[in-house]
């Protein structure tokens, strides 16, 4: 295209003139739109996954710590119980 006040030739996608500043109007080199590449990277449930599965004997020794602390927690709550029920028996019987 050609310049609208000084008739300079000026490239196609300019948005003004190199000779005289004017802005030539036509189509400018808009920027191009981001273009993102398929779907977003996600690969958390993939470790997640793999964390999950730790193998037989690590599973097994989370299942006898897991069993301790589950008795331990029932001994507790059931030597509680049996020392309030004892001694309130052993207040009635009084
Ligand atoms: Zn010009």
């Amino acid at each position: 295209m050609f310049c609208s006040k000084c008739g300079t030739n000026v490239p196609a996608g300019v948005a003004f003139c190199p000779n005289c500043g004017q802005a030539t109007g036509g189509v400018t080199a808009a920027p191009a739109a981001p273009v993102y590449g398929g779907a977003p990277v996600y690969s958390a449930p993939t470790a997640v996954a793999q964390i999950a599965y730790a193998g037989f004997w690590l599973r097994f020794v989370a299942v006898l710590i897991d069993s301790l602390v589950i008795g331990f927690g029932a001994g507790i709550v059931g030597g509680c119980i049996g020392g309030i029920t004892g001694g309130l028996m052993a207040a009635r019987a009084q």
